[in-house]
């Protein structure tokens, strides 16, 4: 076995895939700066962590269930009046995930909700922080199948694994009293361990009517209102706003067809 055979099989018995991959990168890079064996070393090793680090985050921002990305650097403030830039900044930091700090982004549709409940937990993810992403209907779905459901049985594993959960759209869809009481429960064990991020197109006096039931309403709110903000994301909806169509302007029947 030539040197280079036998490092990299010592390399993949310690679990270095990296340095046993980019072993020729590595020692070429060294050998044309003419590098130290100290900055060899510590140029193999740093990769190796960079590379461990960058698959980690893949992974976290793959399982966290996003159904597409949305970048904070992507939203404009310009157009969402309701969040102030040092808001956003604070929101970027992060340090309200270790405080088990809530967020509920409340308004009518395309004002942006789910773009930023998406963009914060994905630069979460990108920070190191374990995120789940899930509607509140495929949420309910979940909570009454995990006992039979393996894939919902994951799905809850990983929600209360999780740093910080975004529940988007509640308040959408009405929901039974089985399923009330299940996410009651949720929200209460997730109280002391979790981020929760909810967005919804209902005030808190209509949370009573779509889980049809007032202390239920309550007691859910209380527990994510002990420490949360709460921003109400009013103006026009960017989608409207920035309506994108196919065909071009002006054309005439005649010439589209
Ligand atoms: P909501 O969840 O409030 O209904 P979305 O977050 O789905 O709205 O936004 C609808 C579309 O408009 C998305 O493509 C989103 O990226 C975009 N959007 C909304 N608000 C903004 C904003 N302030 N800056 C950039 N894009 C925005
Ligand atoms: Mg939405």
């Amino acid at each position: 076995m030539d040197n280079l055979q036998e490092i990299r099989t010592c390399a993949t018995s310690l679990g270095l895939i990296h340095t046993k991959n980019e072993l020729e990168t590595l020692i070429h890079t060294a050998e044309t700066e003419e590098s130290s064996y100290v900055t060899f070393l510590q140029n193999v090793l740093g990769s190796e962590i960079r590379y461990r680090q960058d698959k980690a985050k893949e992974k976290r921002i793959k399982e966290a269930g996003f159904p597409y990305p949305k970048y904070l650097r992507d939203f404009d403030l310009s157009f969402c009046q309701s969040i102030t830039k040092k808001q956003l900044n604070q929101l970027s930091e992060l340090t309200w995930i270790d405080g088990l700090y809530n967020l509920i982004l409340s308004g009518p549709p395309g004002v942006g909700k789910t773009h930023m409940a998406i963009a914060l937990a994905y630069h979460a993810c990108e920070e190191g922080y374990k995120a789940s992403y899930t509607t509140m209907q495929s949420l309910m779905q979940c909570l009454r199948t995990c006992e039979i459901d393996r894939r919902s049985k994951a799905k809850m594993n990983r929600i209360h694994k999780s740093n910080l959960l975004v529940i988007d759209e509640v308040g959408y869809l009405p929901i039974t009293s089985t399923e009330g009481n299940l996410f009651f429960q949720l929200i209460s064990e997730l109280q002391e361990q979790a981020s929760i991020i909810i967005t919804t197109n209902k005030g808190f006096e209509e949370w009573a009517e779509f889980l049809d039931d007032a202390a239920l309403a309550t007691a859910i709110l209380d527990r994510l209102s002990y420490r949360c903000d709460r921003i109400q994301m009013s103006g026009k909806s960017y989608r409207l706003e920035n309506r994108k169509s196919f065909l071009k302007e002006g054309q005439t029947d005649d010439e589209i067809q």
